[in-house]
C-alpha cells in the first residue's frame, strides 16, 4: 500500500498558513496546536506539525519531537484546566483507520474512553471553544 499524496491545500495546511482560523492553544516555530472545531470531548486539542506529512511514516524526527514536546505543554494544562486525570492520545494514519485530515495530527482528549464521543461529528459553540483555547493559553504560559 502507498502512502496517501500530500495535498497543500488541505484544512490544516490552510490553518498554519493563516488563510483558516482556529483556537489557538500554542504555536512555535515548528508546531500549532488548536481546539478541535468537533470535539469528542470538552477540552479536545489538535497538535500538527508544521511540516507537510500526511501521516507518522512521512514525519521527519525534529517535527516528530516538537510535536510531543507541545503535545507536553497542552497535556498539562489540559489536566489543570478541565481537571481531567484521563487524558487520551489519539493519531489516525489513513483512512482505514478514520484519518479525515489528511496532514499528520495528534488529538489530546480529556476524557474516559468509554465516554468518548463519536469522531468528527458534532460542531462546538465557537463562544466555548474560545474560552477553552484562552484559558488553555495562559496556563501553559503560566508554566512558562
Ligand atoms: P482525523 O480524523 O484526521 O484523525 O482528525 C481530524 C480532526 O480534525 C477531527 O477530529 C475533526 O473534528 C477536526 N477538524 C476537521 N475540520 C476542522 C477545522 O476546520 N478546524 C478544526 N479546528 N478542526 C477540524
Amino acid at each position: 500500500m502507498t502512502v496517501k499524496t500530500y495535498e497543500d491545500d488541505n484544512i490544516f495546511a490552510k490553518i498554519i498558513a493563516g488563510d483558516l482560523p482556529c483556537h489557538k492553544v500554542y504555536e512555535d516555530d515548528k508546531t500549532l496546536a488548536f481546539m478541535d472545531i468537533m470535539p469528542q470531548a470538552k477540552g479536545h486539542v489538535l497538535i500538527i506539525p508544521k511540516q507537510k506529512a500526511v501521516e507518522l511514516s512521512q514525519l521527519e524526527p525534529e517535527y516528530a519531537s516538537a510535536v510531543f514536546m507541545t503535545a507536553k505543554k497542552v497535556m498539562a494544562a489540559q489536566r489543570q484546566v478541565f481537571e481531567r486525570d484521563g487524558i487520551m492520545q489519539m493519531q489516525l494514519n489513513g483512512a482505514e483507520a478514520g484519518q479525515t485530515v489528511f496532514h499528520y495530527h495528534v488529538h489530546l482528549i480529556p476524557s474516559n474512553f468509554h465516554e468518548l464521543g463519536k469522531h468528527a461529528t458534532t460542531q462546538a459553540d465557537m463562544a466555548e471553544l474560545a474560552e477553552q483555547a484562552k484559558q488553555l493559553r495562559e496556563a501553559i504560559e503560566a508554566a512558562q
